[in-house]
């Protein structure tokens, strides 16, 4: 191969030539396929991706960094002429400041041991993509992830202090910083938030922690309607009440974790409202109390409330194992199940969820709903077969129809997952709808102003 001997030269051994060394790379949580590229780079040092990436941008090379490869927008998948760049090696916890609510961490770092971590001084770091066994650091950041408790403390930009970057000429900087407060000039941070590697590699993270919430309690209520639902939610918040997490799952999710997982739900309910109250030891009873009340007053099929941990844990599962019961529910090995997700004003969420399901009727597909209701986050499972061409024209055709709903609704045809390679037209969309093309155009300067050969990540987010 034409740059394996330079490569080598840079990264030594941290490098992967073989074709079937390089299969697991080709492909994320998404339903694209990637093709091979030229290698697979696991680099141990900064000066290894510095190097890399000023070769690859002599040469017009393309670079895909990678964490987890959880991605389910093709965000972390190589195209042509591509070199994947696996931050699996940079996996470590540099230092924990409590006093300084801060952390730094390097961008290969698991979400859920870095929270493990974080226990044993009872803290977190608030960002829980319902991936966090294998989302990392870097990836979260890269997408903006979101997950169960961002209903209470926001998306990752909420949590994220300073970084630091290789950049496509090999030049290495800082941007933000430790502290909490900072008003220095343009938020450099903030840009490689959701830049899906665009930008630049990110080689360290300065993330901010929080003290775990001291008590907690989990109400589960099973209702007829989504409209229920939606009111539980605004009611509750309504009269000052955050929740810690608020889920809904539907009845196609819940009949596929009683056949994947032998869960059993009462028969009549249509949606299962899971949320959980944070508090502390003296008050928690009282506000759980309070909050059921409100959940009880518009008459819920059933409604329990927990705060027994091992409970709490069987009823969580319900919700993490959500995606991986409808995957064994297909009807073959070939069809896929299409996480939509978009977001609407959480006010809007039951006249938004209507549209939706009846959309999914019109178009004669099974269609999962579930989502993190209190942010008014909907995720749309769509099940959909690749090697059937109507199949994917049905799919097409309702993520579009998923993304107008989104828009008409006051919100975003991408809440938590990103661009990647799937929603580049419907960015498109959200741009023309909002009357922002010159938003667009700002961020293609700034891709140009960094990135001038445009090799990262070439092909995602737009083109
Ligand atoms: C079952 C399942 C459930 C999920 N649930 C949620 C959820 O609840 N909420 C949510 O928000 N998301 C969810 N996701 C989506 C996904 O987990 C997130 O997008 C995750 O944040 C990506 O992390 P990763 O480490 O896997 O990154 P990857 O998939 O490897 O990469 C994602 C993007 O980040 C870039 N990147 C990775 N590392 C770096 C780096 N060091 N520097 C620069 N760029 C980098 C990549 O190039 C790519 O563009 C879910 C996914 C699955 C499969």
């Amino acid at each position: 191969m034409q740059y394996t001997e330079a490569l080598r030269e840079i990264l030594g051994g941290n490098a992967i030539f073989d074709p079937v060394e390089k299969i697991p790379y080709l492909t994320d949580a998404s339903a694209f396929k990637g093709k091979e590229p030229i290698a697979v780079a696991v680099p141990e040092t900064v000066d290894e991706i510095r190097r890399l990436l000023a070769f690859c941008d002599s040469n017009k090379i393309f670079v895909v960094p990678r964490g987890g490869g959880t991605s389910l927008t093709g965000a972390s998948i190589p195209l042509d002429n591509f070199v994947v760049l696996s931050m699996a090696k940079f996996n470590r916890i540099i230092s924990i400041s409590p006093a300084d609510r801060y952390a730094t961490v390097e961008p290969g770092v698991r979400l859920d041991d870095l929270n493990e971590k974080l226990a044993e001084i009872n803290f977190i770091y608030p960002p829980d993509p319902a991936s966090s066994m294998a989302a990392t650091v870097g990836g979260s950041i890269s997408t903006n992830a979101g997950g169960l408790r961002a209903s209470m403390y926001g998306t990752t930009k909420e949590w994220i202090l300073g970084l630091e970057v290789v950049l496509p000429n090999g030049n290495v900087m800082t941007t933000g910083g430790r502290v909490l407060k900072r008003s220095a000039g343009y938020d450099l941070t903030a840009l490689f938030i959701g830049a899906e590697g665009t930008l630049g590699v990110i080689t360290k993270a300065f993330v901010k922690i929080w003290p775990k919430p001291e008590a907690t309690g989990r109400i589960l209520a099973y209702y007829d309607a989504i409209e229920k639902v939606g009111l539980a939610i605004k009611n509750v918040k309504s009269v000052g009440i955050t929740p810690l997490i608020a889920e809904f799952l539907d009845r196609i999710t819940m009949d596929s974790l009683r056949k994947a997982k032998g869960m059993s739900f009462p028969e009549t309910a249509s949606y299962m409202l899971i949320l959980d109250v944070a508090s502390t030891n003296i008050s928690i009873n009282v506000d759980l109390e309070r909050t059921a009340k409100i959940l009880r007053d518009l008459g819920p099929i059933d409604l329990s409330i927990t705060r027994d941990p091992e409970e709490m844990a069987r009823i969580y599962e319900a919700r993490k194992g959500a995606y991986s019961s409808l995957l064994k529910v297909r009807k073959s090995s070939s069809q896929k199940v299409i996480i939509g997700d978009v977001v609407v004003l959480a006010s809007e969420l039951p006249a938004a969820l209507k549209l939706v399901a009846a959309k999914a009727e019109e178009l004669g597909i099974m269609v999962a709903l579930f989502g993190h209701i209190s942010d008014g986050n909907i995720h749309a499972n769509i099940f959909a077969d690749p090697d059937e061409k109507q199949s994917m024209e049905k799919e097409e055709e309702f993520q579009k129809y998923l993304g107008k709903v989104a828009l008409e609704h006051g919100g975003s045809v991408s809440a938590e997952h990103g661009i990647g390679i799937e929603k580049k037209s419907l960015l498109l969309d959200q741009f023309d709808f909002t009357e922002s093309r010159d938003a667009l155009d700002i961020m293609r300067k700034i891709k140009h102003a960094i990135d001038p050969n445009g090799i990262m990540n070439r092909g995602k987010i737009f083109d």
